[in-house]
């Protein structure tokens, strides 16, 4: 089938390529010409990087360009006028008041509409469907757009994405669920025939309205989001406790009806959870106002807020005051094996350690471009970015540095050499936000250890 696919970031280039890969003929569209040249040049052999980081991309990728089933264009008119299903894949970032950003969608709406109007004996019947993040009830504004810019008969499906950065190929090739909302049984067999190469592999595909399909995606982010800051405030309730959280742990994870998103951390970031559970706030505000509802889901990120939070004080007692230190720190994406740093854990420690009058020494193994980008933006930071440095490897980072901090469990971080690390360090203290470290051996090797949901460890401090 020929697909195009609008966007070409973490959703539509890697959907777009794992459609390649079971057959389909996908041609990727985005307005950033740099981006389409980079991917280009990539396929061309001309260099050797993609503009995202994820496992496996490459070959994906390069296999299906090479087959001739994948292509990369600016020109959303011919990537229209070949397909027969059309996505929207670009980015619906939070406005101000917390409301998913449209504007991208939109505008790709009314450009799909305009491409559809190309003169044909044989228009072809097209479906437009929305990948991207959208509040519920906005399948009806992309239809109105559309209905008013072209003649072309056409539907609009509502069919999420569940990817999770870092497995996205995975997720793709192999997705949990497919969720599709289709508003009649024409568009819903187009789809069906579409996502066929995925049933084989025994992936289950649901078929409902388009207002469910839409729900779906936010009610599931508000699950895994709510997980995540119940379980920081259950670790954090253990630390105080003198409870190990990692123990407590073991004996709720054999519940079979506790999932994933059960590890204790400094909160959750990326480019999913903070923005949808502040969307799904503001439609509740507007459908529920008032009600305990709305005030629940303003804890889920009240909590994830003052979680991002909790290490500063503790590392500014430690020290007496951050002013002139320098403190390493390791991580800046907000979880593995992804480069995305939005919202992330190691851009907010960052920020603050600068604002306390601290100097950074800061190491990511996915690079230091998205943060240095990120941080730029930020105003009050600006003035303050001559103290960071980015350093090309994880132990020098540490260098002359009077602590580190994890921010992010790379694997690389979670067994590192210790013996270097201590010699490094000016003192040998380490604050773990991902409690990837074991206190015990902590303890063992002299350091002074400080974790999300253990008690402390002063290995160092109480021979000292
Ligand atoms: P992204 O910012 O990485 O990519 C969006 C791309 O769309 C960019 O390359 C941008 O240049 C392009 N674009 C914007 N306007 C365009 C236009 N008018 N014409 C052509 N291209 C245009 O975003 P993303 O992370 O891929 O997310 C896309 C959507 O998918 C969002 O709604 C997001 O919430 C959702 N989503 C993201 C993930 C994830 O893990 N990143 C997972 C599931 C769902």
């Amino acid at each position: 089938m020929r697909i195009a696919v609008i966007g070409t970031g973490y959703v539509g280039l890697v959907q777009g390529a794992a459609f390649a890969d079971v057959n389909h003929n996908v041609i990727c569209v985005d307005k950033i010409k740099a981006k389409v040249d980079h991917l280009n040049d990539f396929c061309e052999g001309k260099r050797n990087d993609l503009p995202i980081l994820e496992p496996d991309l490459p070959r994906l990728v390069k296999e299906n360009y090479d087959k001739k089933r994948l292509r990369f264009t600016t020109d959303i008119n011919e990537a229209v006028r070949e397909a027969r299903v059309i996505f929207i894949a670009v980015g619906t970032p939070s406005n101000e008041d917390g409301s998913a950003n449209l504007t991208h969608v939109r505008n790709v709406a009314s450009d799909i509409a305009k491409a559809m109007n190309y003169e044909s004996e044989n228009p072809i019947y097209k479906i437009i469907v929305n990948k991207s993040t959208v509040p519920p009830g906005t399948y009806k504004i992309v239809h109105d757009i559309l209905t008013k810019e072209t003649r072309n008969e056409f539907d609009v499906v509502s069919n999420p994405e569940f990817l999770a950065e870092g497995r996205a190929v995975k997720d793709c090739l192999r997705p949990s669920r497919v969720v599709v909302g289709a508003p009649n049984a024409k568009a819903a067999s187009i789809m069906e025939e579409l996502y066929a190469p995925f049933k084989d592999r025994e992936v289950s595909i649901m078929f409902m309205s388009n207002i469910d399909a839409e729900m779906v995606k936010y009610a599931s982010n508000t699950y895994l989001a709510g997980q995540v800051s119940l379980t920081n405030a259950m670790a954090n309730l253990s630390r105080e406790l003198g409870a190990d959280w990692r123990k407590v742990l073991e004996g709720v994870k054999k519940d079979i009806r506790v999932g994933r998103f059960v590890y204790a951390g400094l909160g959750f970031g990326g480019s999913c959870f903070p923005k949808d559970v502040r969307e799904i706030i503001h439609t509740m505000s507007q459908h529920r106002p008032g009600t305990v509802d709305l005030k629940y889901l303003k804890n889920i990120i009240e909590l994830n807020e003052s979680q991002k939070g909790i290490f500063i004080p503790r590392i500014e007692k430690y020290f007496g005051s951050l002013e002139g230190k320098k403190i390493a720190v390791w991580g800046t994406s907000f979880k593995p094996e992804t480069d995305d740093v939005r919202d992330s854990a190691g851009v907010h420690m960052i920020k603050e350690l600068l604002l306390k009058g601290a100097s950074v020494s800061a190491y990511e193994p996915s690079g230091s471009e998205q943060a240095m980008f990120m941080l730029s933006l930020d105003e009050n930071v600006k003035p303050h970015l001559s103290r960071l440095t980015f350093a090309p490897d994880m132990y020098e980072a540490l260098k002359e540095a009077d602590g580190v901090v994890i921010t992010v469990e790379w694997n690389d971080f979670r067994n590192p050499d210790f013996m270097q690390v201590k010699k490094l360090l000016k003192k040998p203290v380490i604050f773990d936000g991902k409690d990837i470290l074991n206190p015990k051996h902590m303890e063992e090797l002299g350091f002074d250890y400080f974790s999300v949901g253990r008690p402390d460890v002063l290995g160092y401090s109480n021979k000292a």
